[in-house]
């Protein structure tokens, strides 16, 4: 038996995480984490990689539909057929309604580096494929992910992209983690930079969360918060920094804009009546935003936890305006910046004289996307608003796990032309597909890895499983067969040189160092508003249009939004809706990660499912007993949308009166009691946030008894 260990990239998801790979006669038998390089780390998926690239769910043809729509009956296809059928069909629906009325929706298994760099749209991560094609119809996972507090906030506050602000742990005395749980990121590389920093330094960490989460339970602090009540937390917090006068005057009068606007309306906020909102004691309000403004060097650490309220894009702004006039931006140990980068040159440009599904209704999202909003698909399919859709490819992504009330979603689909699937198994999705086509795992492709201060090529290490091809290959063959592939790369080998067409020297190093290159990092500069190096024109201040930190935002007035960050209460919560509490007495929280799987995939795999075989309602003690319900009990969630099954854990990190429920289940390979649980179901189609047109995953009310 030929036995061979090899340096590589993990394949199981985009994270890039650096391991050593076994292969017994060219077959992957083993993944450990190679520990002598950079960015080494293997996370329990990562681990248990071989079980997942030979699962005999992964799709091994290109499929053709020969059933109804959604029954699941398919008949293998060559490439050829696939791909000229789908071509056909959507040149069909362009002649007879034009090209809008195709629509694209790819998620987080299109996030691969060069499926981003060539063939996603830059910041937003869609898919751009249909643009040549003439639709302005492309959508993704940032339809309700990510982007309000990757673009619409810092890009409200600061004129600048989530991606521009950085924690700067390693200086930091205190690091504030609000909202999110880095030791289930993928990869966690975030958090072992915090630990890095408690070890090293004793930085004292505090955990804001609805939920002690994993980090909540390792800091010295947490701060548990009512679940869509955050932005009432912050203004809380900057009652007191302002009231108190802890503020950095200097910074406030040179830099900031719409400074007494925000000082009024935190009047609202006194500590008492935030802690009657958002059940954080007035104390705890009060000592908090003592702390964040008196100790030097604040991090803050948060990701996309808070955008699912009635106000998430706003509470975002609400969070970094604090650490703004605190003192804390862009100064050592606190949130680091760097000048936005310059799009790509061979962007796309977007079809003229019509607008994206979701433009009319969500304008900012518009704006700062340049895609569609696919919570606004299903009226452009079902009611022809604002004009009809007829196709639909979706890349990557797992729609009917992820969108809420999902029944609205398929409705739609059995509506559609012509659809079509690319993933690597068969999803809930693929059931109403008409053509689906088979992807490969990242150990089946050739790329690169770009990480900060260092790169690495990404080297094929199996052949692809079955027929499967590289997702970004499956693009070009489409893209080649509609007339416009030469806009895309042509092979991996022409992908990886176009990636560092700027340094070939680069490559050529890289091509020799199976362990990767270091790059050096630029030199690190703070205060660089003061500087001139932020904006274009290279004068002080911030790419916003006045130059300054928008308190009051010009960005978000000008498409009729309060220019201030202001705090709505959860439209579903016990304070705005009382007759319904007394029915739903629960507040239902969606949305955290499990360690065994990566969204909506791996719970097919037997390895992984063992660590958690059932889906889980996280519920506080006091909760259960009041009904009756024990730790393992099959429970029965209910909201006005409708009812679903999991399995109760009963647990003090969540607080008394609500409930955090797993996400991910409701696809068809997965085992039984996932399968059944897709708490989709119960989350709300209608309930949004007005400026992004999220839904609102994280405060609802339900109600839950014994199965
Ligand atoms: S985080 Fe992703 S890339 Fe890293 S080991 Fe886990 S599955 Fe692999």
């Amino acid at each position: 038996m030929a036995i061979e260990i090899k340096p590589s990239i993990c394949g199981i998801c985009p994270g890039g995480c650096a391991v050593k790979v076994t292969l017994e006669d060219g077959k992957l038998v083993k993944v450990e984490p190679h520990k002598d390089a950079p960015y080494a780390n293997l996370c329990i998926r990562g681990r248990h990689a071989p079980e997942i690239v030979y699962s005999p769910h992964r799709l091994k043809t290109p499929l053709i539909r020969t059933g109804e729509r959604g029954e699941g009956k398919f008949r293998a296809a060559s490439w050829d057929e696939a791909l000229d059928l789908t071509v056909q069909k959507m040149t069909e629906i362009k002649a007879n309604h034009g090209p809008q009325a195709m629509f694209s929706h790819s998620g987080r298994g299109t996030f691969e580096q060069s499926m981003v760099r060539f063939y996603n749209m830059p910041n937003t991560m869609t898919n751009k494929l249909l643009l040549p094609f003439g639709s302005p119809n492309i959508s993704g996972v940032d339809s309700l992910c990510y982007v309000s507090y990757g673009i619409f906030a810092p890009m409200a506050n600061f004129g600048l992209l989530a991606t521009n602000l950085s924690p700067d742990f390693e200086n930091s005395n205190l690091i504030i983690v609000w909202g999110t749980n880095p030791i289930t990121d993928s990869p966690p590389f975030i958090f072992k930079r915090i630990v890095e920093a408690q070890k090293n330094n004793k930085t004292r960490l505090i955990a804001v969360d609805q939920m002690r989460c994993d980090i909540a339970a390792r800091a010295d602090q947490w701060v548990g918060v009512r679940p869509g009540t955050d932005g009432a937390l912050i203004l809380g917090l900057l009652n007191v920094v302002i009231n108190e006068k802890l503020y950095d005057r200097e910074f406030v009068e040179k830099w900031t804009l719409g400074f007494s606007e925000l000082s009024d309306y935190v009047q609202n906020f006194p500590p008492q009546k935030v802690e009657s909102i958002t059940r954080v004691p007035a104390e705890t309000i009060t000592a908090l935003a003592r702390e964040i403004a008196t100790t030097e060097g604040v991090s803050l650490h948060t990701f996309t936890g808070l955008e699912y309220s009635n106000c998430g894009v706003q509470s975002i702004r609400a969070l970094y305006i604090l650490w703004a006039i605190t003192g804390n931006l862009d100064v050592r140990g606190g949130v680091y910046l760097t000048a936005p980068r310059r799009p790509p040159q061979d962007e796309f440009p977007k079809p003229a004289g019509i607008l994206p599904v979701g433009a009319d209704k969500y304008p900012l999202f518009y704006e700062l996307t340049g895609s569609a909003q696919f919570m606004e698909f299903p009226r452009a399919v079902l009611e022809a608003e604002p004009y009809p859709v007829k196709g639909l490819l979706v890349i990557g992504s797992s729609i009917l796990t992820s969108y809420p009330q999902p029944k609205i979603f398929e409705e739609a689909f059995r509506k559609l032309d012509f659809m079509a699937v690319v993933n690597l198994v068969m999803t809930r999705d693929a059931l109403f597909a008409d053509v689906v086509l088979p992807s490969a795992t990242y150990y089946e492709t050739n790329s690169y890895q770009r990480y900060p201060g260092y790169a690495r090529l990404r080297r094929r290490v199996i052949e692809p499983i079955g027929q499967s091809k590289n997702c970004a290959m499956i693009m070009t063959e489409l893209a080649k067969r509609l007339g416009y592939g030469h806009l895309f790369p042509q092979s991996e080998e022409d992908l990886v040189e176009k990636a560092f067409a700027g340094n070939p020297a680069l490559l050529k190093k890289l091509q020799n160092s199976p362990d990767g290159v270091k790059i050096p990092a630029p030199e690190r500069r703070y205060k660089k508003y003061e500087l001139g190096l932020l904006r274009s024109d290279k004068k002080p201040g911030f790419p916003t249009p006045s130059g300054l930190v928008e308190i009051t935002s010009s960005l978000t007035a000008k498409h009729g939004y309060d220019a201030l960050p202001v705090y709505i209460e959860p439209v579903e919560g016990p304070l705005h809706d009382p007759e319904l509490y007394r029915e739903f007495p629960l507040v239902l929280n969606t949305g955290a990660r499990i360690q065994s799987t990566f969204r909506s995939q791996h719970l097919n795999v037997p390895g992984l499912v063992k660590y958690q075989e059932k889906p889980h309602v996280l519920i506080n003690p006091l909760d259960a007993a009041e009904r009756g319900i024990k730790a393992g009990d099959k429970v029965a969630i209910s909201t006005r949308r409708g009812e679903v099954f999991f399995y109760a854990d009963v647990t003090e990190n969540v607080l008394p009166g609500q409930v955090e429920v797993n996400m991910g289940g409701g696809n068809p390979t997965q085992v039984e009691a996932w399968r059944q649980a897709n708490v989709n179901h119960l989350t709300d189609f209608s309930n949004r946030d007005p400026i992004s047109g999220f839904p609102v995953f994280k405060a609802l009310l339900c109600q839950i008894k014994k199965a």
